[in-house]
């Protein structure tokens, strides 16, 4: 039986299933609205991610948001989290092992808000969700169509902030997105008025 939210919030709020439990300030399980057609999911949090409990609120989160009103999505209208909950020392990567004790957290989250459409921020999401067959340098842009949903990466918004000559296919990728999110019929009230803008 699906667990609902409450029990979810409980399970990462209580979890120890791996080190980087004991090492952060507090937990951040994600957040947004948790019907949304349009799911991202990024690495983990980072300091001030840490700081406030919230996904995607430092620079690069702030880079993330502007990404989204660039193809007319505002923030509170997609469900944004993290493949782990608990931020890593140092900001590291988290490890394969990490990653894995996290996993259960990561799909009980999708199969509660059930996106038609999931963006995969960065190599570690993309590792996590397609596997590590997948490298971003050659999979972001690209459609995958799995278990219903419709699957696409780009680069983290960090490593967008390191290296500017990325920016250029983020963008190319998210217009994909919000092409897809229009052939979908998904925040016609959005992205509708607007088409015309963008082709
Ligand atoms: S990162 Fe995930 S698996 Fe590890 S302690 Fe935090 S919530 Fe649990």
């Amino acid at each position: 039986m699906r667990i609902s939210w409450p029990e979810l919030w409980e399970n990462i709020m209580q979890c120890q299933n791996c080190s980087l439990g004991s090492g952060c300030i507090q937990k951040v399980p994600g957040q947004g609205d948790v019907h949304a057609p349009l799911m991202l999911i990024g690495e983990g949090p980072g300091e001030q991610e840490d700081k406030q409990g919230l996904a995607f609120v430092g620079p690069a989160g702030q880079l993330l948001t502007k990404m989204l009103s660039a193809i007319d999505l505002p923030r509170d209208r997609v469900y944004i989290c993290n493949v782990v909950k608990c931020r890593p020392p140092r900001n590291r990567q988290p490890s394969p092992e990490e990653m894995q004790a996290c996993i259960g957290h990561l799909r009980a989250q999708v199969a509660l808000v059930k996106p038609r459409v999931i963006l995969l921020l960065g190599a570690t999401a993309v590792c996590a969700v397609l596997g590590n067959d997948y490298r971003i340098t050659r999979c972001h842009g690209q459609w995958i169509e799995r278990k219903g949903y419709s699957i696409i990466a780009t680069y983290h918004p960090s490593a967008l902030l390191r290296d500017e000559s990325k920016k250029r296919d983020a963008w190319d990728d998210l217009k994909k997105v919000r092409q897809r999110l229009c052939e979908l019929s998904l925040y016609p009230d959005l992205l509708e008025d607007k088409k015309n803008e963008h082709a």
